[in-house]
């Protein structure tokens, strides 16, 4: 699919209604899983059949797929909602978004018959583009898939792969012809069970039910039939997407975390009077409202953007805006939180530090601040590399 011949959203529906559904799959899924899941650093996998038994797996993923057809807009209602509960169980949709557009856009019926596989709840897909020398560099990725008869062989190792050890299939990015540089990549369609394929998941602070695995590739194997039309070019429009539902991820956490600090800020006294009567924390309180509507209104605009169809080239600047803006926001938002807690902020028996300690990976994921601002002042027509 080229920059110019986007397809817009087929479906429609009641958004104020969808946004109640998706809150209370949130209150019925979520809220009662999510924290066995960050004690243990292990997915629920029946959270992710729950989902799609709701319906929220492939939500813009045309019919005739076994998808909703709606939009990038229904999508943020969704990941908004569910982050409210929890913002890592909340990116389970969206990596079956990212991983499951690749299939459906860019392969065949192979890869078609994934696609309703998981939207059905029947194959959780991954999505593997980071290795430990290539984070924000894609362009500089290692992995290759040399071409072996009917068979393509990959080799390399890939890094920070979320659901790497959980999924069933995953999208790998390789170089298929070296020469050719980052025109000169694919994605393949690769099953865990693949032999040669082995994974390790990385210990982190954050993100913690939805856990991240090193993937290692030595020798896999795969049929010519699992490669997909698409490499480099796909993914970068792919993360132009993502990043409104990362934005929208962190809208949801935010107001979370905003609306604690107000109603510990209440009832907590000190020197005779709740400590939200002091300046210093109402300011920060009402900065926090502040964060929330613009984060609101960039992330829908950008979302609104995306729906109505206009070449990926003309929304950058609203997506990246939106990224960036939100991710900010969120940082500033939590830490305000945890410090409102005082120390009780920093035990487990307040929810302060373990929302501080999700946002931290805000900045970091789908393009870096330093990255949402590179491509923002390229898109301003500053000669910034
Ligand atoms: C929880 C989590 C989940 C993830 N899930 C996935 C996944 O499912 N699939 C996947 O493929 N990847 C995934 N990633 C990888 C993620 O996209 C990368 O971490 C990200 O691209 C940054 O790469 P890096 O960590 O190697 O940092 P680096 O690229 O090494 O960056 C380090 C620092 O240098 C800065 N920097 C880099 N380049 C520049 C520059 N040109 N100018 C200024 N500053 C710069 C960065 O902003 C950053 O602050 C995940 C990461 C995390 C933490």
């Amino acid at each position: 699919m080229s920059n110019t011949d986007r397809r817009t959203p087929a479906n429609s529906v009641d958004r104020d209604a969808f946004r109640d559904m998706a809150r209370k799959f949130a209150e019925r899924e979520i809220k009662p899983r999510w924290q066995q899941a960050d004690r243990e650093a292990k997915f629920p996998r029946e959270f992710y059949v729950a989902a799609a038994k709701a319906g929220l797996i492939g939500l813009h993923i045309p019919e005739s797929l076994g998808g909703a057809d709606l939009g990038v807009t229904e999508e943020a209602i969704s990941i908004e909602e569910q982050a409210k509960a929890n913002p890592n169980l909340a990116i389970v949709a969206l990596i079956q978004g990212v991983a499951g557009s690749l299939l459906a856009e860019h392969g065949h019926a192979l890869h078609h018959a994934m696609v309703r596989e998981n939207i059905a709840g029947e194959r959780l897909l991954a999505l593997a583009v980071t290795e430990p020398e290539a984070g924000s560099d894609v362009q500089n990725l290692k992995t290759t898939a040399r071409r072996d008869g009917d068979d393509w062989v990959l080799d390399g190792i890939k890094s920070f792969i979320t659901l790497g050890g959980d999924c069933d299939t995953m999208a790998v990015l390789a170089r298929t012809d070296p020469a050719k540089g980052r025109h000169g990549m694919h994605f393949f369609a690769v099953d865990r069970n693949t032999p040669g394929l082995e994974t390790s998941q990385i210990k982190t602070y954050a993100n913690r039910p939805v856990p991240t695995y090193r993937v290692m590739l030595n020798e896999v194997r795969v049929p010519e039939s699992r490669r997909l039309t698409a490499g480099f070019g796909a993914i970068m429009e792919g993360f132009n997407r993502e990043r409104v539902m990362v934005a929208a991820r962190w809208l949801g956490h935010m107001q979370t975390a905003l609306a604690w600090a107000m109603d510990y800020a209440k009832v907590r006294q000190q020197f005779g009077k709740p400590i939200g009567a002091n300046q210093s924390i109402a300011f920060k309180l009402a900065q926090g409202h502040v964060d929330v509507e613009a984060s609101r209104h960039l992330t829908y605009h950008a979302a609104a953007r995306w729906d109505s169809g206009a070449p990926v080239k003309d929304i950058i600047l609203d997506v990246s805006s939106a990224k960036l803006f939100v991710t900010q926001a969120v940082y500033r938002v939590t830490q305000d939180a945890l410090h409102i807690g005082g120390g009780w902020g920093i035990t487990e028996e307040l929810p302060a530090m373990r929302m501080a300690l999700d946002a931290l990976v805000a900045p970091v994921t789908v393009g870096s601040y330093e990255i949402q601002l590179r491509v923002i002042a390229k898109q301003l027509g500053l000669p910034c590399d």
